[in-house]
């Protein structure tokens, strides 16, 4: 845990105990602050107080005598309406900020120098962040992985001298970091997401911009206008710029010429790492993420070939495009994280021969989307809610099969997928749908499918049962 010594005798007010909301709470406690803690779940408020944790309803506490408002990243500060504990806030003109910024706050005042990357962006996030561990804690530094990926950040060891911190942020996570100085800051992509949170998609890249701003270099990536304005803003303020490009050669920065990653430098440029062979690190989308990768831990000082090294032994993040299995040249994918079409785009895109099993609790526009990706798929295996539907928008186009369960539909693709005469098959369950209809969420589904393979004659295992990320 990282005690929060920088508001030691101070009043806090902590709305959110949820389970980063908690962590905070106790970081908070542990440093020597006094803190009020409040939920809208009663249930949550009486574990605290089980806990020794103050608690007391935030609309009956001095908002006056307050030094700063600790806000969970999951309660509305702006949209689509401040919650009621944001307006006291704001009428007390109390600060309002958030676990990324206590954990920066105690950086500064105990390890200013120790490296910190942060990662945002609307995807690749968590495998940026994983990856970016990997390869730090594989070649031997001193690591510590968290923040939206799942570990709370005041949960992690606290700030010292050569300790690397690798912390992913959603625009939540940033909106409450008024602060936030990594040495590196990666800004991934930005396509319209979470708007009802955000308002509008200005507002949505506003927020993500400050992480980069922030940062000592600023690794961008360029492929979308947003991102590309953010790095040219950025340069002209005087700040260091790395681009990352998945699509185009670049003279100065890092990118993708199909698996190769070039680190490029006054228009010379050169292969820095080839991806060729990775399984976890497949497709478009996971070059952008690889370079934005090595970008980061070259800033931070680490070695190529300690950045080689390192990607060729990522594990992947379960339920992502997750190899779990292999029976000859039938490769079996736990793909479980895609709920919706687009989701599922970049798993079909990356593999060819696809037995694909595909269903649950279907979104809006189903599957019509990823028709162009329809000739990768040598046979579906349609389960739950979705499977009638899915069926009307395969049609004649491709072979399917309503196999109703997840169990039956792996033993199914796994048959048929053993027949496959190219060089190789994948079996890979990337559902484009929701879980609820048959599973309590998408990792419970990902585990099932796991299970199922594992289950199969004759199948290596390349995961146990618990393996894997977030
Ligand atoms: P996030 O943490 O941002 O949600 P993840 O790393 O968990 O992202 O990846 C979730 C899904 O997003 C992946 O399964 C893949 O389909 C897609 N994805 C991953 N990286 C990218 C990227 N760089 N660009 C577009 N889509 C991506």
């Amino acid at each position: 845990m990282i005690p929060v010594t920088t508001l030691k005798g101070k009043k806090v007010a902590l709305f959110g105990l949820g389970g980063s909301g908690f962590a905070t709470a106790r970081a908070l406690v542990a440093g020597g602050a006094d803190v009020t803690a409040w939920d809208d779940n009663p249930d949550s408020v009486a574990k605290a107080a089980s806990e020794g944790i103050k608690v007391a309803d935030l609309r009956t506490i001095d908002w006056n005598g307050l030094s700063v408002f600790v806000l969970s990243p999951g309660v509305p500060l702006t949209h689509p309406k401040p919650h009621w504990t944001v307006d006291l806030a704001h009428a007390a003109g109390v600060e309002i900020i958030g676990d990324v910024e206590l954990f920066v706050r105690e950086r500064r005042a105990h390890a200013p120098d120790c490296p910190f990357i942060a990662i945002t962006g609307t995807n690749g996030k968590s495998t940026t962040t994983a990856l970016i561990a990997h390869i730090l804690q594989s070649s031997g530094r001193d690591t510590q992985l968290g923040g939206n990926i799942g570990t709370a950040v005041l949960t992690l060891d606290p700030p010292k001298a050569g300790r690397f911190y690798v912390v992913e942020c959603s625009s939540y996570q940033i909106d409450l970091a008024p602060t936030l100085n990594p040495s590196a800051g990666i800004l991934l992509n930005l396509t319209p997401d979470h708007l009802d949170r955000h308002g509008t998609m200005q507002h949505y890249a506003d927020i993500k911009e400050r992480l980069v701003a922030g940062s000592d270099i600023a690794v961008a990536g360029i492929d979308d206008s947003h991102s590309s304005l953010i790095a040219d803003r950025i340069e002209r303020a005087g700040g260091k710029v790395m681009r990352i490009s998945r699509r185009h050669a670049l003279a100065d920065g890092l990118y993708a010429e199909g698996s190769r990653i070039m680190r490029a430098s006054n228009g010379a440029a050169k292969e820095i790492a080839d991806l060729d062979g990775i399984q976890t690190l497949r497709g478009g989308h996971n070059a952008q993420n690889a370079a934005a990768a090595i970008a980061a831990c070259l800033a931070v000082g680490l070695s190529a070939d300690e950045i080689r090294a390192g990607l060729k032994s990522f594990p992947g993040l379960k339920h992502r495009m997750q190899p779990v299995g292999r029976r000859g040249r039938v490769v079996f994918v736990n793909d479980s994280k895609a709920t919706n079409a687009d989701a599922a785009a970049p798993a079909l895109s990356s593999y060819e021969n696809i037995y694909w099993i595909a269903g649950g609790l279907p979104k809006e526009g189903g599957i019509t989307s990823l028709a162009p990706l329809f000739p990768r798929i040598s046979k579906a295996y349609l389960i739950g809610e979705a499977a009638p539907a899915f069926a009307a928008t395969l049609g004649d186009r491709v072979p399917y099969e309503i196999s109703g369960t997840l169990e039956r539909a792996v033993a199914h693709a796994a048959a048929d997928a053993d027949k496959d005469e190219h060089e190789s098959a994948a079996v890979m369950l990337s559902p484009a749908c929701a879980s609820f209809d048959q599973y309590k969420n998408f990792e419970v589904r990902g585990d099932a499918f796991v299970s199922h393979v594992a289950a199969i004659d004759g199948v290596t295992m390349l995961v146990g049962s618990a393996a894997g990320g977030k």
